[in-house]
């Protein structure tokens, strides 16, 4: 009833193109997520984004399984959308976008699967200031919501304040956020979801998977809505 009323003070519109939402769509216009760019499966992201892995990080472990929803595009609706998350205070969308990473994991996963727990990447506290609030934890309780599962925050966490990565080249950005991870010394479990908003050069998550390993994780896995690479 609440609800009602106050929608007609402040109807929901979609946010990518701020039409009307009808019964049934959610925060989101059916048109503009027809619009995005979704993978065809979830085996073409999982090998598009350790394909960036074998690449960039051949080092490192690949990540066990990995979930995309999207991929980037210049100038898209899902760039404004993205973007109105990120910087514009949007929280409703983290959790549209948590819930159809959901879905994807639960027609996508085998019953083996199962994750102890969802690890949003962590924000710097000062960053968590500036922008009021880490997306990233906002996607990861929408999907543990749905996975019936937690969300632990007190894993790991960022201790170093890193400049922004737009603009450095894969090398710089893998500079700039190494050893700004930390793991905070709790016991780990052993299947891990870790959550990104959005998958760039994989700097970020490669750092935050390897503090996670050094203290002793043997499993992870990653879940990101845009896959930028
Ligand atoms: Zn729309």
């Amino acid at each position: 009833m609440l609800d009602e009323i106050l929608h007609l003070f402040y109807p929901h519109v979609c946010a990518g193109c701020y039409t009307l939402l009808v019964d049934g769509e959610r925060e989101i216009c059916s048109k503009c997520t027809a619009s995005f760019d979704r993978f065809s499966d979830a085996d073409a992201a999982d090998y598009a984004v350790k394909e960036v892995f074998r690449k960039t990080f051949p080092e490192d472990d690949l990540p066990q399984k990995a979930w995309a929803l999207y991929r980037f595009h210049k100038n898209d609706r899902l760039q404004s959308i993205i973007h109105a998350m990120k910087y514009g205070g949007e929280h409703r969308l983290g959790k549209v976008f948590g819930r159809f990473l959901a879905e994807l994991i639960q027609t996508g996963a085998n019953a083996a699967d199962r994750y102890d727990c969802i690890v949003p990447v962590p924000l710097h506290r000062l960053k968590a200031v500036e922008r009021t609030y880490n997306q990233s934890e906002v996607i990861a309780d929408s999907l543990a919501e749905f996975l019936g599962t937690d969300v632990r925050v007190d894993l790991v966490v960022r201790k170093k304040y890193t400049r922004s990565q737009t603009g450095l080249s894969p090398r710089e950005r893998l500079g700039n956020v190494r050893d700004a991870f930390a793991a905070t010394g709790k016991v780990m479990p052993e299947n891990i979801l870790l959550v990104d908003d959005v998958f760039t050069t994989g700097a970020t998550v490669a750092a935050v998977m390897q503090s996670l390993r050094s203290a002793g994780v043997g499993n992870i896995s990653l879940a990101t809505i845009v896959f930028a690479a």
